[in-house]
């Protein structure tokens, strides 16, 4: 039994880590990871419906800066994304597909905590 043991622990010492630094190096998500997603301001109507669905109420109606003629209650959902679990219940059931999706899982950084920059950023010139 200690012979044996000795010598996995032997033929390890010399095998590549099977982990990685992070993040020190860069953990790369899958292509088809539910990440961080936002509204595309340019196409949303501001119907709500996204969080009407949304299951843990992890989103909100804020206003809009400006006025937009497709989005008559200038309104748009912000997500907090401390409180969304990623089903994309929203992406879904969005009647325009408004939503924007991305990869991006790297949630306890210091970029905001909701999607309110993002989905600003759409806004057309
Ligand atoms: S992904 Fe799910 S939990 Fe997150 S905001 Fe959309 S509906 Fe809500
Ligand atoms: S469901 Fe789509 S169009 Fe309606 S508020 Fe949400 S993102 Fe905008």
């Amino acid at each position: 039994m200690g012979l044996k043991l000795l010598t996995e622990v032997l033929s390890n010492v010399f095998k590549r880590a099977s982990t990685i630094e992070y993040p020190k190096q860069p953990s790369l998500a899958l292509k088809e990871h539910r990440g961080q997603q936002y509204a595309d301001l340019s196409k949303c109507v501001g119907c709500s419906l996204c969080a009407v669905e949304c299951p843990s109420n992890a989103i909100t109606m804020a206003s809009l800066p400006v006025k937009l003629k497709h989005n008559p209650r200038s309104i748009y959902p912000v997500i907090d994304y401390g409180k969304c679990i990623f089903c994309y219940r929203c992406v879904d059931v969005c009647p325009v597909k408004a939503y924007v999706i991305t990869n991006y899982f790297e949630i306890a950084s210091d970029r905001p905590g909701n999607s309110s920059e993002l989905s600003l950023n759409t806004i057309p010139k």
